[in-house]
């Protein structure tokens, strides 16, 4: 068989994506790859398909059980002979495995780096016909990530302990210069073939929305998003608790994830979001590094996260099958106070040295600080994150909160002014909220006590809305005419650019046009629109039958829906509507085993469906 054919009869593709033929073909050839795609891209496909081409067992080192369990799910439906060599295991069962992989009974063994240089599985890696390594999720090997796993750094011993080495591949969807360094010293990859593609997730909508109602926001989008399933990540665990009772309460399907639970509720709840029992986990971000669950439709942000990192990764999480999703971000200011108190609580990587750690809560500050100016940027959404990972794009998506918004150029040059003149006539000794209230007049006690009520600038500002001053000092300090420090009650500075404000002979700034907002879910008008023109093809009552079916397959074959048939598979069947085993497998996403398997009860449902009444 060759390439085009496996990706046909396993997995019901018929053809690449970008980036992945080059992979398979080098690893097929036995070159060393380097992968950097974004999650969804498709990086699973880039060593499984390989591992079938090529004679003997392909290892793949995974960070996580459950991503795992996934990977080595989906293989088997789709015909392919996988097991996981991991803690999951029982003594016995280990054994087990470990005897039926001498046999040559795997073509593909999942395990998890801690048990590489263990006896019994080095043993048998000497002795067996190892085909490829590829290295999942390989930003794990670098100590300046935040999922650093010191295990990670065996990888190259256990490959240089073969009798021959193989073709190793390494994969990851994060991008930093650093990490990509680390990655290719630490796993001691021989020139190897390197595809980045583009970090652009375009199935993704983004809106960012700092209205003051956040509860009020998420109801409004289930209420019109019912039976969509999706995750709401808030930054502690009383958040989420708060949430998810409330959402309970309304009768929302919902479930909760954060360290604090007994393993073995984490375990069901989890279980409940991948099986579709509970359409809406609300968690804090221990939940989701290894969920691979392919029809997550929403992303919601309770709380800002505390970087740009976290939150593309954690957002990442809606639409892996390419299909629509929404990554939705409610901001407040307070968000960004709550972060900074959370880092000077860190006690940081025990790995690491005091220097280290004190340059990385330094790096922290500073990456807290650009997730701060993505809340409040009025620019494209898409290109800021894009740009913040080093690649150029349009500053125009349409395709996020920002480029649907309708904005207006004002001119805040008195305002800028005012806010510079406040810092410099007081000393550069308050914060943002004193030199607001100082500038509007207000009688706040503290201003009473720190003599605001003697500045020249008291009251400067008393017509100009309290938004609009926290906008334009934000604006400033995005571009860098003021800074603010990272101290524990940070405190506006002026800069060496402060000074430009008054030469310049206006100052402009993008703000959004002021508009009689509609009562509920503003501004989702336009992002509706393209989430429905998905819909245009797909017969939407068929689809929800057919989602039924693959639920009661699901339920006897005790894997999530999602690894029975993708959503996107779904939606395609409904589309095409075949009527035939032949046709059948023209579906995105089914296989022959899954066509064998499966294909009389789809049939079935689709034929029962057309039937006239
Ligand atoms: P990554 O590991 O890069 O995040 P995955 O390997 O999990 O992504 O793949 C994401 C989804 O894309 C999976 O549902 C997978 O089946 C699908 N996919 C991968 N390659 C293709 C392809 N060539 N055509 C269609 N779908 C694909
Ligand atoms: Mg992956």
């Amino acid at each position: 068989m060759d390439k085009y054919q496996i990706l046909k009869k396993y997995f019901g593709y018929d053809s690449f994506r970008e980036g992945q033929e080059i992979m398979v073909d080098a690893l097929a050839m036995g070159r060393d790859v380097f992968g950097i795609m974004p999650t969804g891209a498709g990086k699973s496909l880039c060593y499984q398909v390989p591992a079938l081409l090529k004679e003997g067992i392909a290892i793949v080192v995974s960070p996580l059980i459950s991503l795992m369990k996934d990977q080595v799910g989906t293989l088997n439906q789709a015909g392919v002979h996988a097991a996981f060599f991991n803690s999951s295991l029982t003594a016995s069962q280990y054994r087990k495995a470990l005897l039926l992989a001498k046999e040559g009974r795997y073509k593909m063994i999942y395990v998890a780096p801690e048990r590489l240089l263990l006896e019994e599985f080095i043993d048998f890696a000497v002795g067996a016909d190892i085909s490829i390594v590829a290295i999942d999720e390989a930003h794990c090997v670098s100590q300046w990530g935040q999922d650093f796993r010191p295990s990670y750094l065996k990888i190259a011993e256990f490959i240089r302990r073969l009798p021959h080495r193989p073709a190793v591949g390494a994969f990851t969807a994060t991008a930093t210069r650093e990490v990509r360094e680390d990655i290719l010293a630490a796993l001691d990859l021989n020139d190897p073939v390197t595809v980045t593609t583009g970090f652009d997730r375009k199935n993704l909508f983004y809106k960012v929305s700092a209205g003051k109602d956040k509860f009020g926001e998420v109801m409004d989008y289930l209420t019109e998003n019912p039976s969509e399933s999706g995750i709401i990540y808030c930054l502690t665990r009383k958040t989420v608790e708060e949430v998810c009772e409330k959402l309970r309460n309304r009768g929302i399907a919902a479930t909760r994830y954060h360290a604090g639970l007994p393993d073995a509720e984490r375990r069901k709840n989890q279980d409940d979001f991948l099986y579709d029992t509970a359409a809406v986990m609300v968690a804090t971000n221990a939940f989701g590094m290894g969920i691979d669950k392919s029809n997550v439709r929403f992303v919601i942000h309770y709380n800002m996260p505390k970087n740009i990192e976290s939150y593309y990764q954690e957002a990442g999480r809606a639409g892996r099958d390419g299909e629509e999703a929404r990554c939705i971000l409610l901001y407040a200011p307070q968000d960004v106070v709550l972060n900074q108190f959370l880092i000077e609580q860190e006690t940081g990587n025990e790995e690491l040295g005091e220097e280290e750690r004190s340059l990385v809560k330094e790096r922290d500050k500073e990456r807290l600080k650009q997730m701060a100016f993505y809340c409040t940027t009025n620019e494209c959404l898409r290109d800021f994150i894009l740009r913040y990972f080093g690649e150029y794009t349009t500053n125009y998506c349409g395709k996020c909160s920002n480029c649907l918004t309708e904005f207006e150029e004002i001119d805040v040059t008195e305002t800028a002014r005012a806010i510079i003149e406040c810092v410099k006539s007081s000393g550069q000794r308050f914060g943002m909220t004193v030199i607001t209230d100082t500038l509007r007049g207000s009688q706040a006690a503290k201003l009473r006590e720190n003599r605001m009520a003697q500045n020249i600038c008291f009251g400067r500002l008393k017509e100009v809305p309290i938004y609009r001053i926290r906008q334009v000092m934000q604006f400033l300090c995005h571009h860098g005419y003021i800074l603010v420090t990272d101290d524990k009650y940070p405190v506006v500075k002026l800069t060496d650019q402060s000074q430009e404000i008054f030469k310049n002979v206006s100052v402009r700034m993008k703000a959004a046009k002021e508009q009689k907002k509609k009562k509920t879910s503003a501004g989702r008008a336009g992002e509706q629109k393209t989430v429905q023109e998905d819909f245009l093809d797909t017969d939407y009552a068929l689809f929800e039958k057919l989602r039924k079916v693959r639920m009661e397959i699901a339920k006897t074959e005790g894997v999530p829906p999602y690894i029975v048939f993708s959503d996107k598979s779904l939606k395609d069947m409904s589309a095409k509507k075949p009527g035939s085993r032949k046709e059948f497998l023209k579906v995105s996403g089914v296989g022959e085993n899954k066509c064998r398997k499966y294909g009389e009860r789809f049939l079935t449902a689709i034929a029962e469906y057309k039937k006239p009444l």
